[in-house]
């Protein structure tokens, strides 16, 4: 039995922005991860199954490894076609915000969101949810939001609308908001969503091979080399840091979701328990941080760099160069060299 996560009230809400409209505009974060390209396409493919007219627009491009996914061929990249995007939002009826919380994650596609007249659906898992949308479906104790998604189809009663393309999108998301169902994966009601997911037909092995095992040579290689020459270990913080230049990442050809999950591998190290990753881009360095236990990354990111997240998986940026990032970054460490020991 799987639990009614939704409160019924904004489940009604919903069904009857859907029932009474017929353009949906479905966007989600910049630096899209599996998470976000998945709740998008679920909700693109249940919104297309009730016959309504849909798109997705996200602020800039989709990993190679994330682009099987049914439907990511429609997927407006915002960077790429700005004039169409803006024509769909500004005709759109209702605009379904995936996956994120703050104006701040849309990037360069956050204005044109904002200021759309169209009412916004937020549907999330992230704490402290900004309030620019009119209906907020804010659940942060939820893994993904594609989980979300469908305890909203099934709480709205569309179960058997779940198609096949629609079941994959949802078990990628899934998947990836949880490394593989390795972390912040305790709850039973994702394992019996997965089983009702396996009785539409998903392929799980096969989704999990096109996500995690279908690296470039020169992703593997760029793996490689951050880990073995850019990776310094912080013992008495139980810390570990990997920084990648722009220059470097030229010398891998980087493309799009090279370094995704790069931050998640020092924590295979004993005793470390937080693991920092950043990645010089052309006008700042973007930031991400992972835990293992009650270290709070979002605290961290909040404090040290005004970024934000998950207790486990945070992010956030950098204007002042690699040099200076990394000297905050080490001269926060004492502060909180206490969390760091007790994390449990
Ligand atoms: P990632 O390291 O995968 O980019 O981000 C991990 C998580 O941290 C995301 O799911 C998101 O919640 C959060 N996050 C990443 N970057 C930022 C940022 O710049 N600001 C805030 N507030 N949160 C971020
Ligand atoms: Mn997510």
């Amino acid at each position: 039995m799987i639990s009614k996560i939704i409160e019924q009230n904004l489940v009604n809400k919903i069904q009857e922005q859907i029932d009474e409209n017929e353009r949906f505009v479905i966007v989600s974060h910049v630096g899209p991860d599996g998470d976000a390209v998945g709740s998008s396409l679920a909700m693109w493919h249940f919104l297309t199954s009730q016959g309504k007219q849909a798109i997705v627009i996200i602020p800039n491009a989709i990993p190679s490894f994330y682009k099987w996914m049914p439907g990511a061929e429609q997927i407006l990249i915002y960077e790429n076609d700005k004039e169409l995007a803006d024509k769909k939002l500004s005709e759109a009826e209702v605009v379904f915000v995936m996956d994120l919380n703050e104006r701040r994650r849309m990037n360069i596609l956050a204005n044109a969101v904002v200021d759309s007249p169209a009412p916004k659906i937020m549907i999330d898992h992230h704490l402290y949810p900004d309030e620019f949308a009119k209906i907020i479906v804010s659940y942060p104790e939820i893994a993904s939001t594609s989980e979300l998604v469908f305890h909203l189809i099934c709480q709205m009663g569309n179960f058997q609308d779940i198609n096949l393309a629609c079941a994959e999108c949802i078990y990628a998301g899934m998947m990836t908001d949880t490394g593989g169902f390795s972390y912040n994966s305790n709850s039973k009601d994702i394992y019996n969503i997965i089983s009702e997911l396996l009785n539409i037909g998903i392929d799980k092995d096969d989704i999990f091979r096109k996500v995690y095992n279908n690296y470039s040579e020169n992703r593997m290689r760029l793996t490689g080399y951050a880990l073995h020459r850019k990776m310094k270990i912080y013992p008495q913080y139980h810390t570990a840091l990997i920084t990648l230049t722009r220059r470097e990442l030229e010398q891998f050809q980087y493309d799009t979701g090279d370094a995704e999950g790069l931050v998640n591998l020092p924590l295979s190290i004993e005793g470390i328990i937080f693991a920092v990753f950043m990645r010089e881009e052309s006008d700042k360095i973007k930031l991400s941080f992972r835990s293992q236990g009650t270290f709070p990354c979002n605290v961290y990111a909040r404090e040290v760099f005004r970024g934000g997240g998950h207790l486990n998986a945070s992010g956030g940026e950098s204007y002042s160069g690699m040099q200076k990032t990394i000297l905050k970054f080490e001269n926060s460490l004492p502060k909180y060299e206490e969390m760091l020991k007790n994390s449990v």
